[in-house]
C-alpha cells in the first residue's frame, strides 16, 4: 500500500496572526449583509415574509419544493413496481449505520413465494430517528438499492417510541422504487 505523506503548509509571519482570515470572513458576512438589505438574497422572493427576504415563517412556508434531488432527507425503504420488499435483510445498512440507527430482525419469505427458497426479507426493519445522522451510508452500502433518503425532513414526535419509524411506517414513506433489483434478477 503506497503510503503519500503530506506536508503541512508554512504559514508565512503574517499568517499566524489569523487577521487575514479573520477580515476574508468579516467581508464575507459584510457581503452577504447587504446582499440580504438590498433583498438580493438567494431565495429572497420565497421568504419574503420579514420584508428583508431571510426569514422563512416556518411551518407556515417551507422549502419543499425547492429542495434539491439529492437532498438527505428521512432514510427509508422502498418496494419495485409490483410492491415487492426490495430489502433482502442482509443487515449491512444496520453494520455501517454510524451511530446505530438501525435494527433489523430478518425474515423469510412467505413459503408460497416463488422466490421463497432463494431470498429474504426482513421481518423486522427500524430506524430510530433519534439517533440518525441522515449520513446516508444506509443508501450506499445496500445492495438491492432498497433503502434511499427521502426528501422528508420533519420528524417529530413526543416520546423516543415515536421517534422509531417502524417497517410499515419506513414503507410508507419510501414508497415505489422502479429499476431492475438483483433480488428478482433471474439472470443473476
Ligand atoms: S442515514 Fe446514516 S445514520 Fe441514518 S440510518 Fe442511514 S446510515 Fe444510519
Ligand atoms: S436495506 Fe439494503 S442493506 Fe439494509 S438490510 Fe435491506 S438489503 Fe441489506
Amino acid at each position: 500500500m503506497a503510503i503519500v505523506k503530506v506536508k503541512r503548509p508554512k504559514l508565512r509571519w503574517y499568517e499566524h496572526l489569523y487577521l487575514p482570515a479573520i477580515f476574508k470572513g468579516l467581508g464575507i458576512t459584510l457581503k452577504h449583509a447587504i446582499k440580504t438589505l438590498r433583498g438580493k438574497a438567494p431565495g429572497a422572493e420565497n421568504m419574503a415574509s420579514s420584508g428583508l427576504g431571510v426569514t422563512m415563517q416556518y411551518p407556515e412556508q417551507k422549502w419543499d419544493n425547492q429542495l434539491p434531488e439529492y437532498y438527505r432527507g428521512v432514510p427509508a425503504l422502498v418496494t419495485d413496481e409490483q410492491g415487492r420488499e426490495r430489502c433482502v435483510s442482509c443487515q449491512l445498512c444496520e453494520f455501517i449505520c454510524p451511530p446505530r440507527a438501525i435494527t433489523i430482525l430478518p425474515g423469510e419469505l412467505q413459503s408460497d413465494d416463488p422466490w421463497a427458497k432463494v431470498e429474504k426479507a426482513p421481518r423486522e426493519f427500524d430506524i430510530d430517528m433519534i439517533r440518525c445522522i441522515y449520513c446516508g451510508m444506509c443508501e450506499e452500502v445496500c445492495p438491492e438499492q432498497a433503502i434511499f433518503l427521502r426528501q422528508d425532513y420533519a420528524m417529530t414526535g413526543s416520546s423516543r417510541e415515536e421517534m422509531v419509524n417502524d417497517k410499515g411506517r419506513l414503507y410508507e414513506i419510501g414508497g415505489v422504487r422502479e429499476g431492475l433489483v438483483n433480488k428478482w434478477n433471474e439472470l443473476k
